[in-house]
């Protein structure tokens, strides 16, 4: 901001990192590079306790440290610590402030709308191409005359994005810099890591919890949605294993084939014990195409059960034969509405050939039903749920749950339409009453599901009652299910 910038006018860098003076601005410096590292939080007291010029200062310190220190995790940590500080000070804001600090940051440019926020579409995409799907998405923003508007909430949290996506981008320390203040900065390097060890029980431990955060933070890569060969090896990377080749061959080329570029690879690696860069941004660089002339395929589920990668499939994995096949089945809640109810219809009467006027007939009952469901959601007994035509939160116990695979034909194409399932009845503990469920597609649910009937525990659903046409024209009731909740 012009008003911080003013602070540094006639500060030298020799008298910012020698000068008694500025002893107070280093250590505050230092102090918001330990704190994030060690906590994803800048925790540093402002006035009276510090001085607000040694805070601003300290800030220009740590990025001195930083761009000194070439290592992108801990610039990352730092850059996503610092936006979410920011984000904390931007919630204080009037609207109009917001609009006044967004326009000077200048990457983006916003103009008021009542209370809402107006922003050019390009502006928007590029600010937030790296949050995750869902609401994210412009199709779910809705565009008008190139504007795309947003509430507070929601404009404050894509401002948190634009701060970290520009902090992650850090300068290269000019040589001359390096050179001259290269004792200097080893100082200030080796007392960052003196203090990570005394605190936290290391570097590398502090820089791989923060990582498990980072992979969360990659683009449009859900670390929820990945099969369990993917979670546990890098879980395994992350507590300082050194993985086997074909583990480290599996995760890089599974995160190329899901459009991550190599340097987000890179940053998974970095905290492996044995990490070099040159080396590592060798194979990383080679396996996703940079360097080759494609990228490599990821491996199949066979390779990876005869390599050892594979930890052993859950019950989603028996219905597929590749970890891309598992990663896009857990992306149906992501289908249009039509698509995801169409596809439960014919997962659910079972049916060979697709047949347009009944399932038309079919489609028509649902109206315009969406997945969606309030946080108010009464709860009630099944029986009850059952006889209401709102959603409800139930708590049952799972007395049936099958997965297998549904392959229905499409008269006169050659393609299919081909759909991993869950059969399931549900019932109230210790009642005898079964309630037939819609199948399940949706695996992000259907894992939850099954886990809770192997573990014979009970587990709450969101559900609403439907009546379908069956074939023999009789109409059927049953349970859709929405969610799992707790
Ligand atoms: S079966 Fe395939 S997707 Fe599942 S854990 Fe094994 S390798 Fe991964």
């Amino acid at each position: 901001m012009p008003s911080a910038s003013k602070i540094l006018d006639g500060v030298t860098l020799s008298s910012l990192l020698d000068d008694h003076y500025y002893a107070e601005a280093r250590a505050l410096g230092l102090r918001r590079l330990e704190t994030s590292a060690s906590s994803g939080f800048i925790d540093i007291e402002g006035p009276p306790i510090n001085d607000e010029s040694d805070i601003i200062l300290g800030y220009v310190i740590s990025r001195l440290v930083l761009s000194a220190a070439e290592n992108q995790a801990l610039v990352n940590y730092a850059a996503l610590s610092e936006a979410r500080r920011a984000e904390g000070f931007l919630n204080f804001e009037e609207n109009e402030g917001l609009v006044e600090i967004a326009n000077l940051i200048g990457i983006i440019t916003v103009e008021l709308h009542g209370s809402d926020f107006d922003i050019n579409v390009m502006d928007y995409v590029r600010a937030a191409s790296k949050l995750r799907e869902g609401n994210w998405k412009l199709s779910n923003r809705g565009v008008s005359k190139g504007i795309v508007t947003l509430d507070r909430t929601t404009f404050i949290r894509l401002m948190r994005e634009v701060i970290r996506q520009h902090l992650e981008d850090i300068p290269e320390a000019p040589k001359e810099i390096k050179k001259q203040f290269e004792g200097k900065i080893g100082d200030l390097k080796s007392q960052i890591s003196k203090t990570f060890t005394e605190r936290i029980g290391g570097l590398e431990n502090a820089v791989s919890e923060r990582e498990a955060e980072a992979i969360k933070e990659l683009g449009h890569f859900n670390i929820l949605k990945a099969p369990p060969c993917f979670n546990l090896n890098l879980l395994d990377l992350q507590s300082g294993v050194n993985l086997p080749h074909p583990a480290r061959f599996f995760i890089t080329s599974f995160l190329s084939a899901l459009n991550q570029d190599s340097e987000a690879v890179m940053r998974l690696f970095a905290t492996a014990p044995d990490f070099k860069e040159s080396f590592t941004r060798y194979q990383v660089e080679h396996i996703t195409g940079k360097t080759s002339s494609e990228p490599y395929v990821p491996p199949s589920c066979d390779t990876l059960a005869s390599t050892g990668v594979c930890p052993g499939p859950n019950s989603l994995c028996r219905l597929i034969r590749h970890p891309l096949s598992y990663y896009r089945t857990m992306t149906e809640s992501e289908k249009e509405n039509s698509v995801r109810l169409e596809r439960i219809l014919l997962a659910t009467l079972d049916i060979e050939e697709y047949n347009e006027k009944f399932i038309k007939q079919n489609m028509d009952n649902f109206g315009d039903f969406d997945f969606s469901y309030t946080d108010n959601v009464e709860s009630r007994k099944l029986s009850a749920a059952y006889k209401n035509d709102d959603s409800s939160k139930v708590k049952v116990v799972i007395s049936d749950f099958i997965g297998r695979s549904k392959v229905v034909e499409i008269p006169g194409d050659e393609r299919h339409i081909w759909i991993p399932k869950a059969t399931l009845n549900i019932a109230e503990m210790d009642s005898n009453t079964n309630y037939e469920c819609f199948s399940l597609t949706d695996w992000r649910v259907a894992l939850s599901i099954e886990e809770a009937q192997n573990k014979s525990t009970q587990i709450s659903l969101i559900v609403k009652p439907f009546e379908i046409n069956s074939y023999e024209n009789q109409t059927k009731k049953m349970f859709m299910v929405l969610d799992v909740v707790d």
